[in-house]
């Protein structure tokens, strides 16, 4: 059986202290919880120590970049490229957050060419895509949606379906002033979602694990994690404690029994 996963984006979050001990606390408690599948996605600085501390521990935590270059080398100044992560021995490799997009003019296209990169140096990539309020007023969500999946994953095939994940993250339910998405909402756009799999790449599009992340907490993620077309949820704010970490996953997970 496909384990549920469970995984958080710091963002510009945590010296490398904290990262430390963040990442120690959270390797052991995941012991408890052999039926999710977990990973972190610290800022790049604290990369090399985490991966070598989760190594020494044998822990089973997966460790991610928040954003690379698609370029293996060169002229772009500030970028950390595909070569570099996978030279660490990273799992993963988030793509296409919409702070990437918003600030740093991430775009479908490019978020297509860095996950092509990516599966090139094994990294795989976590792509993330969502719709602004504005199109969900308009009721244009759907068409939105998979303008980003398609463009994403233009030129990734069916064979590779197992080194790739999507997560679903609305920009307006993510961060403090988010709004949590309603339930039926979630699952209705994870439907469409697994639809648009499907019709890109027939039966094996059941097996894109799809992730649903935006102002996730203790309150909303079991409801979540009960839906058919959610495979895993992302989280911000709600992890970046051990112990609120550890009350969410004894949540999903009583649930998911
Ligand atoms: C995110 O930024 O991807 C996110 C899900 O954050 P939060 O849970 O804090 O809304």
């Amino acid at each position: 059986m496909k384990k549920f996963l469970l995984g958080t984006n710091w963002k510009m979050n945590k010296t490398l202290a904290e990262a430390t001990d963040y990442t120690l606390a959270v390797s052991e408690i995941i012991t408890k919880y052999p039926q999710f599948e977990f990973f972190i996605i610290p800022p790049h600085t604290h990369l090399w120590k985490l991966k070598e501390l989760l190594d020494l521990n044998k822990s089973t935590l997966k460790l991610g970049a928040q954003n690379m270059h698609y370029e293996d080398a060169g002229q772009f100044t500030g970028e950390i490229s595909p070569v570099m992560l996978a030279e660490i021995g990273l799992d993963l490799v988030e793509l296409g957050h919409c702070e990437r997009r918003q600030y740093f003019n991430e775009t479908d296209e490019t978020v297509n060419l860095k996950a092509l990169a990516a599966l090139k140096h094994q990294l795989l990539p976590l792509i993330c895509i969502g719709e602004k309020m504005s199109d969900r007023n308009y009721g244009i969500s759907r068409e939105m949606l998979a303008k980003q999946l398609k463009v994403a994953l233009k030129d990734i095939s069916a064979d590779q379906i197992g080194t790739f994940w999507i997560a679903y993250e609305p920009i307006w339910a993510i961060g403090v002033n988010g709004i949590p998405a309603e339930t039926p909402y979630v699952n209705e756009i994870h439907d469409f979602l697994r639809s648009v799999l499907l019709s890109l790449y027939g039966p094996a599009g059941n097996d894109v694990p799809l992730l649903y992340g935006g102002s996730v907490n203790i309150n909303n993620a079991s409801e979540y994690a009960q839906l058919d077309n959610v495979d895993g949820l992302f989280i911000g704010r709600s992890a970046w404690e051990p112990d609120l970490f550890e009350a969410l996953m004894a949540s999903v997970s009583n649930t998911l029994r």
